[in-house]
């Protein structure tokens, strides 16, 4: 089963509307649902690893978590060594 089939099984309602030049996505789905894209989908910073949308318990996080944060680290020393 691909996400998308999922997704249509437990979103009951979605609508694309357009307002200020903007697209929206108005989604009406089951509790659990929600509590997944608002934890995952919805957040106000982008991870710098992952890219993935979350939302920072500090003002000043630029990662969704520790392994991210880890990636990113591992892969900036990697970055500076090529550099050399
Ligand atoms: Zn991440």
């Amino acid at each position: 089963m691909r996400i998308g089939d999922a997704l249509s099984l437990l979103v009951e309602r979605a609508d694309v509307i357009e307002a200020a030049g903007r697209t929206f996505l108005l989604i009406e789905a089951t509790p659990t649902l929600m509590n997944f894209l608002k934890s995952y989908g919805a957040g106000r910073e982008t991870c710098g690893a992952c890219h993935r949308r979350f939302t920072a318990r500090r003002s000043d996080a630029k990662y969704c978590g520790s392994a991210c944060r880890q990636q990113a680290y591992r892969g900036r020393r990697w970055s500076r060594w090529l550099q050399l």
